[in-house]
């Protein structure tokens, strides 16, 4: 493994600063509305990544995406997640946000929901968490239930990102609920529009997204909308799920900089009882521990995405580069917000809204606690 990053990868690195530092940063304040970006603010930022090569560079090659490397696509998550112009989900700038259980689907069903949604033609959301089932989404009691050529699909999905605007789900559904993980669930494509399909509460969170409650009441899918066979469900997604952890790393990477360059910034400034608050001590090594630590959660990050590239399944590595550089980054923009003193909890800094969103974080997209205790298995296993 390289420790530094590949030239050219270091001249995509400084292109992308320039981008973000020029277009992104000085409209911070001013680009979403309702915790979403404003339409004019999605087009100049797609203009943006389209002049940058970086259109579709989440679709694999051959639907036409960009072919490039998880490690390049780090540097550019990195670097997005310096500002808080973008909203915390789903900023869909780089292209139509398309799950990759969308990219199973063949003949028909490819027609009819794939190729659309890359197209930007048509939305779609993924539906898993329930009321009792979030961390442990294989006690899910969603179920999908087998009546000649359709099944029947009966529950409740909580918190479900862009819902509202949702042509179709993709929905998580126990086929079998005693096998659980290990076979019983199933991943169905579902059209909001379908019968029983309810939309019954928007749930405010202080990061401004505002994801949904959905309720399934017997609502009747054709058996051709299940996705790679029944209890296939959670298969579907192992390819991409270390580089989806890798990803969530790479954005913190982002915060923990700008946390450094804002804090680094004020404490040359700021003045009290007659020195900078960079001369002392005790800021000073709050600066050296947030710089030392981003620097080793940027290792972590780009093993993981380098081991990925090499075509290595990079399952722990995954976890440990997405539980470091998030705790790692909350913990960089907490202490940045401490060394700002009252102006770093005011909305006239982006420090809150960057806070808030990287908290958020810590419970989302595999919650800390869960990172752990599949390391501490692995870790168990590796010295028992
Ligand atoms: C803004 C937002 C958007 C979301 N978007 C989507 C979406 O689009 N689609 C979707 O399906 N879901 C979505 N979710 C759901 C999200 O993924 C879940 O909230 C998350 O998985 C945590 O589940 P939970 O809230 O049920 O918490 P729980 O699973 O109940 O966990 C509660 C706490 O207990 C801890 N914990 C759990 N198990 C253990 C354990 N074994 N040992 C120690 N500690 C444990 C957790 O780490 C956490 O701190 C979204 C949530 C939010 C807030």
């Amino acid at each position: 493994m390289e420790f530094q990053l590949p030239e050219e990868l270091q001249m995509l690195q400084q292109t992308l600063r320039r981008y973000v530092d020029a277009e992104m940063i000085p409209h911070e304040r001013e680009t979403l509305v309702d915790g979403d970006l404003k339409p004019e603010w999605r087009a100049h930022f797609q203009e943006g990544m389209k002049k940058l090569g970086l259109w579709m560079m989440d679709v694999p090659e051959e639907f036409g995406g960009s072919g490039l490397s998880l490690l390049a696509k780090t540097v550019v998550w990195q670097e997005l997640g310096r500002t808080v112009a973008l909203p915390a989900r789903e900023d869909g700038i780089a292209g139509p946000t398309v799950r990759h259980i969308l990219f199973q689907l063949e003949g028909e069903m490819r027609e009819k929901y794939l190729m659309p949604a890359l197209r930007g033609e048509r939305r779609a959301c993924f539906a898993q968490t329930e009321p009792d089932a979030g961390s442990d989404p294989a006690s899910m009691r969603t179920t999908a239930v087998r009546d000649g050529d359709h099944y029947i699909i009966n529950g409740v999905k909580r918190f479900i990102t862009g819902a509202g605007k949702a042509d179709f789900m993709q929905l998580m559904a126990a086929t079998d609920r005693a096998k659980g993980a290990h076979g019983g669930i199933s991943c169905f494509i579902v059209d909001m529009d379908t019968p029983g399909v309810k939309l019954t509460a928007q749930y405010e969170t202080m990061m401004g997204d505002k994801p949904w409650e959905i309720v399934l009441d017997n609502v009747r899918v054709p058996a051709s909308h299940l996705v790679g066979g029944e209890g296939k469900g959670f298969g579907l997604a192992q390819k991409w799920i270390s580089a989806g952890r890798v990803k969530h790393g790479a954005r913190a990477l982002g915060v923990a900089e700008r946390s450094l360059e804002l804090s680094v910034s004020y404490a040359q400034q700021r003045v009290t009882f007659g020195k900078a608050l960079a001369e002392r001590q005790g800021i000073q090594w709050q600066i050296a521990d947030m710089w030392m630590n981003l620097d080793a959660a940027t290792l972590l990050v780009r093993r993981a995405a380098s081991m990925i590239d090499e075509g290595q399944e990079a399952r722990v590595e995954g976890f440990h580069a997405k539980y470091f550089a998030d705790e790692m980054a909350f913990n960089a923009i907490d202490r940045c917000m401490q060394i700002h003193g009252g102006i770093g909890l005011t909305t006239d800094l982006p420090i809150e809204r960057m806070w808030r969103q990287q908290r958020s974080y810590r419970i989302t997209e595999g919650a800390s606690e869960v990172m752990r205790s599949v390391i501490a298995r692995h870790v168990m296993k590796a010295y028992s």
